[in-house]
């Protein structure tokens, strides 16, 4: 529902031609783009995590745009300076990887380096140690082998149908709905370790077949292009970490652990998930107080010179493949699309 409308709200201003008066107002001075994956594109129906992917030949035509355009590609570290320097002369552009995926480095890496344009990646290191739980892929895998699943719901078992690639679609949006509404990390863990434990479904292989192992970060690393920045150890929603004390051990040992391995310590930090339910005002505090540069979210907006005193909250353009054609980014780079979801207001770091 919230998708069409936001794609309609898109359509409407990309072909009005609003986004070209709209620009001195909400153009901003930046932006920080968020991808996950880029691979090709799979032939499966049923693909509900499809929005945290792009194709190559996608990824490679934002690219050509960026170069073009008169946009500075830069690294977080440059854009730090500029917002502490005041440098607004150029309107800079960054370019974000969450997670670490394998995909990363064979299909995305290659045309960075072509095009020689600097990113940065924000790695769960309980992902390359191969401990992490892709809780959002291995719901997926269960609704994709079951036609029919139990839950136990408020101490009640519930089963649903899940046959149809229609059915699968609607419960697994369901599902998500309900993970994502539950009160505590743990809990949501806890009720997709069972279902995977129920349905036959591994959730350790989607680390081990989707992630990049230490070795291969290692290369990416070393390469003058690349930033690494934390993640958190185990890729938890922050706000739904009860103790503080945990929270911040999340944030502090995930950069601990990234320097003890790669030999740089981290000074860049994206908030898992990173929404408003997932990352707020005791997380933004936790990272200033760890001394990060720089925090980004997922609330979704281009960056403002007024970002200088919400470094520890900065929002970015998800390029997203729900939305996998130029003319959406296009329209998302300019601000307009993201104003009109934040309704003019500037910054969103409540
Ligand atoms: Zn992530």
């Amino acid at each position: 529902m919230k998708k069409t409308i936001i794609r309609t709200g898109l359509e409407t201003l990309y072909f009005s031609g609003m986004h070209h008066w709209l620009r001195p107002f909400v153009g901003g001075v930046g932006a920080i783009l968020t991808l996950h994956h880029v691979r090709p594109p799979r032939p499966e129906a049923f693909q509900p995590n499809r929005l945290l992917e792009v194709s190559p030949v996608f990824f490679e035509g934002l690219l050509r745009r960026l170069k073009r355009r008169r946009v500075d590609v830069i690294s977080l570290d440059e854009m730090h300076r500029r917002f502490i320097d005041g440098d607004f002369k150029r309107r800079f552009v960054c370019i974000t990887f969450d997670d670490g995926y394998k995909d990363v480095l064979r299909w995305a890496y290659p045309l960075l380096k072509k095009y020689e344009l600097p990113f940065a990646m924000y790695i769960p290191t309980s992902f390359p140690d191969r401990l992490g739980e892709l809780w959002w892929v291995a719901l997926e895998a269960v609704v994709a082998k079951s036609s029919r699943i139990g839950l136990l719901i408020n101490g009640k078992q519930q089963f649903f149908e899940c046959r149809s690639v229609r059915e699968k679609w609607e419960l697994y949006e369901a599902l998500y709905g309900y993970l994502r509404s539950m009160k505590t990390e743990d809990e949501v863990r806890k009720t997709v370790r069972d279902l995977c434990a129920t349905y036959g479904v591994d959730m350790a292989s989607f680390c081990r077949d989707l992630c990049m192992t230490w070795e291969e970060i290692a290369e990416m690393a070393a390469d003058p292009l690349c930033t690494i920045g934390a993640h958190t150890v185990n890729h938890p929603m922050l706000m739904k970490v009860p103790s503080e004390d945990a929270a911040r051990a999340e944030m502090e040992m995930s950069r601990s652990v990234l320097e003890a391995a790669l030999g740089k310590r981290p000074e860049h930090l994206a908030y898992p998930v990173g929404d408003p339910t997932s990352a707020g005002q005791r997380e933004f505090r936790i990272a200033a107080e760890l001394g990060f540069k720089t925090a980004v979210t997922t609330r979704p907006g281009v960056l403002f010179k007024a970002h200088r005193d919400h470094l520890m909250a900065l929002p970015r353009i998800s390029v997203n493949g729900e939305f996998q054609q130029q003319r959406y980014l296009k329209v998302l780079m300019s601000g307009a699309g993201t104003a009109m979801w934040n309704g003019f207001r500037r910054v969103n770091a409540a």
